[in-house]
């Protein structure tokens, strides 16, 4: 294997190289309209290394600039760092986009440090697994703390699972494994992701984005997380103060037993 030369972070040599393929890239890109090339920044978790990609990337020029290898579990405030120490190397008025990235928490933050884009499998791949993001946090949908709920699984949604559909249903399915679940769970996660955006876009728009980024913070999600704990009762608790015969093993359907088939 061809040996790339460099020290332990893998810098000066290896920049030489990734800087003339980024070049030979541009240079092969065939402008045409709709289509657009952006260049990648590198440089792990070292804000020098960044900034020298940035400056490298903007010298060639490119329609856009992403800031790659990053959400790869070095924690959000590296990421914070990171960002912190490389978006202002990068021209404003290209779009800058950061890849792979995130958790709600981590599209505000980034968007709060100048990132316009982003790219994600966590609301549909949530979707499929029970988890719902809401304005009040995320919800895990299994948990028998919903099997009751007559409520929407986020109150200030229009999303058509939000709009029809109680929590305990969405439980219910869950806990079935149907797949209607998934597709409820995804809409109604791609509509908050949505309306989280359009909302930055809103803040932005009437500058007052640090507001919006100090609602979006987590100490009101952790109040709401500590006000439901105490609220809610566990659902077996619930079905017995209600009357309700216990709810049966195994899933959502009553068991039949010999006496009831009878
Ligand atoms: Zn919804």
């Amino acid at each position: 294997m061809h040996e790339i030369p460099g020290d332990a972070r893998g810098d000066r040599g290896v920049d030489g190289a990734v800087d003339a393929l980024a070049a030979r890239s541009r240079l092969a890109f065939r402008a045409r309209p709709g289509y657009g090339v952006f260049g990648i920044v590198q440089g792990g978790v070292f804000a020098d290394l960044r900034q020298d990609s940035a400056r490298a990337l903007r010298d060639i020029g490119f329609d856009g600039y992403a800031v790659g290898g990053l959400a790869v579990g070095e924690g959000q405030e590296t990421m914070f760092r990171i960002l912190d120490a490389t978006v202002p190397a990068l021209p404003a008025e290209r779009p800058r986009y950061l890849m792979g990235v995130g958790k709600p928490a981590d599209i505000v933050g980034a968007v709060a440090r100048g990132i316009d884009m982003f790219d994600c499998v966590l609301p549909t791949r949530s979707g499929r697994t029970a988890q719902a993001f809401t304005r009040r946090g995320t919800i895990n949908l299994r948990n028998a703390r919903h099997a009751d709920d007559p409520a929407p699984l986020d109150a200030e949604c229009a999303c058509p699972a939000c709009a029809n559909y109680s929590r305990a249903y969405l439980h219910h399915l869950c806990r079935c494994g149907e797949i209607l679940a998934s597709m409820l769970l995804t809409w109604h996660n791609l509509r908050y992701y949505g309306d989280l955006m359009q909302g930055l876009r809103a803040a932005i728009a009437s500058g007052t984005l640090a507001d919006f980024v100090a609602a979006s913070t987590t100490p009101r999600r952790a109040v709401a997380r500590r006000r439901e704990r105490r609220t809610s009762r566990p659902a077996g608790q619930r079905r017995k103060a209600k009357g309700l015969p216990r709810r049966t093993e195994g899933g959502c359907f009553p068991r039949f037993t010999r006496k009831d088939s009878a």
